[in-house]
């Protein structure tokens, strides 16, 4: 067993290696500072979350030179989506092949494939280093932000170049990016205050086989709405699908306990086009919102959920994490102007300021959407298709709706980058 300590310096700590943070880490990649990052679990993401990103995202990381590692890893493009009733009239279509973005698709890969896509082309980079697994938990904070962060590694896992396993580590950081997720401990440590609302039902996710009967070359997302409410049919990398559906929280008993058969018949019963399909259990996610009264303090910002974690009615947290690290980097000062703590900290307010407000904006228009799915009242999804319909039948609003949907308009629109 090792008690040595050290201490070592860097230009920026980033915490945590969920979406956000390993994001972070490959788009830092190349721009000359020491990186350290600090991940808690030695495990891979949880697979069932978010994997499709934007077309406006899919941009961005053509930008930061990482999309063919992306296409390496098994991603596919995914280039429409549709609603449909329940017996599967067409309510409104999207068909991204006609925008006129340079990535007329969305891409998509498993959660969990993405953040190690995103830590392997991080650590093409020369001064990067990941500690995995290691806690952040203790923290040196003052008035000027995170100062010091002291971690113990791992006994028994191979412990990083130039570091031993067992040891303890102090942290020096210039500047320090909290991207520890919904239960932010770098949040805490700040003392940042936050607007919350927890939603009262569930999410219940499921994998299927792609059927092989199947012919969709578009590899659309399927939104089924009848009498029992929304269900969604969502292309799966390697040849799967996910199928997600909000449920009354009594009914998480037999979502778990259920049959092969009972399962089908349920699923069914929402969507009968769906009740061929061979489901296994994904996962229930009881669903939060959270968006912090502040995002900076001195020379720490938060990013992701750790500030804006939201319904995933819309399918948006992750590439709304992705936007705003667009917006934040080249608000980053140079390597060599990171000691300057004045400039750090007049860099990320700037950051906040300009970038908050329009997600203080997303946040609320998401958090109607997620409302609406949270009902469970038909008459309330009636009136979603309702309006669907009539976005459908205007060109205008048609266009306007699928320019949104790829990542291009909405309060959003200022986070792309020029
Ligand atoms: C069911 C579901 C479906 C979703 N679908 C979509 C979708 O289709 N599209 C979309 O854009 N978004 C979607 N989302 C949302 C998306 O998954 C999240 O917004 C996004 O993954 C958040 O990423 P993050 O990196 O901010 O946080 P997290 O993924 O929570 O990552 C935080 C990381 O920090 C680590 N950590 C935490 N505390 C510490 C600590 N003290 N020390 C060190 N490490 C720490 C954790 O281990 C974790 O790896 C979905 C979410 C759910 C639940």
């Amino acid at each position: 067993m090792s008690t040595t300590k050290t201490t070592v310096d860097c230009d920026i700590l980033i915490v945590g290696a969920g979406i956000a943070g390993s994001a972070l880490a490959c788009a830092l990649r190349n721009r000359g500072y020491k990186i350290i990052q600090v991940e808690m679990s030695n495990r891979p993401l949880d697979t069932a979350r978010g994997d499709h990103l934007q077309c406006a995202v899919v941009e961005t990381l053509d930008q930061w030179g990482a999309l063919p590692a992306f296409w390496a890893a098994g991603a596919e493009k995914r280039h429409a989506a549709r609603y449909v009733t329940s017996d599967g009239e067409l309510i409104l279509d999207i068909d991204y092949r006609k925008l006129p973005v340079p990535h007329p698709y969305y891409m998509y890969l498993h959660h969990d494939l993405l953040a190690e896509t995103f830590l392997n082309v991080a650590a093409e980079g020369m001064t990067y280093t990941l500690f995995k697994p290691a806690r952040a938990r203790d923290f040196d904070v003052g008035p000027e932000g995170i100062q010091s962060l002291t971690i113990k590694l791992a006994e028994d896992t191979p412990a990083p170049a130039g570091f031993k396993s067992g040891q303890t580590v102090v942290i020096k950081p210039k500047l320090v990016v909290g991207a520890d997720g919904r239960s932010s401990r770098v949040r805490e440590v700040l003392d940042f205050s936050a607007e919350q609302h927890e939603y009262e039902n569930p999410i219940v996710l499921h994998f299927a086989p792609r059927l092989s009967a199947d012919e969709d070359p578009l590899n659309q997302v399927t939104s089924f709405f009848g009498p029992k409410g929304s269900i969604s049919r969502i292309p799966r990398a390697f040849n799967h699908w996910k199928v997600g559906v909000t449920i009354a929280k009594s009914e998480i008993s037999f979502w778990k306990n259920a049959t092969a058969t009972e399962r089908k018949a349920a699923i069914a019963g929402y969507a009968p086009a769906l009740g061929e399909l061979d489901l296994s259990l994904g996962g229930f996610y009881p669903v939060k919102l959270l968006n912090t009264h502040r995002w900076v303090k001195g020379n720490t910002v938060l990013v992701g959920d750790a500030c804006h974690a939201m319904h995933p009615a819309r399918g948006q947290g992750m590439n709304v994490s992705i936007r705003c690290l667009s917006k934040l980097l080249p608000l980053l000062p140079d390597a060599k102007d990171l000691g300057r703590a004045d400039l750090v900290t007049r860099q990320l307010e700037t950051y906040e300021q300009t970038v908050k407000p329009g997600i203080d904006e997303f946040l609320a228009a998401n958090h109607a959407v997620g409302e609406d799915r949270d009902t469970l009242d038909p008459s309330v999804a009636a009136k979603t298709v309702a309006s669907l319909r009539e976005i459908q039948n205007d060109p205008a609003r048609h266009q306007d709706y699928c320019i949104a949907a790829a990542g291009y308009a909405g309060p959003l629109d200022q986070l792309r980058m020029s």
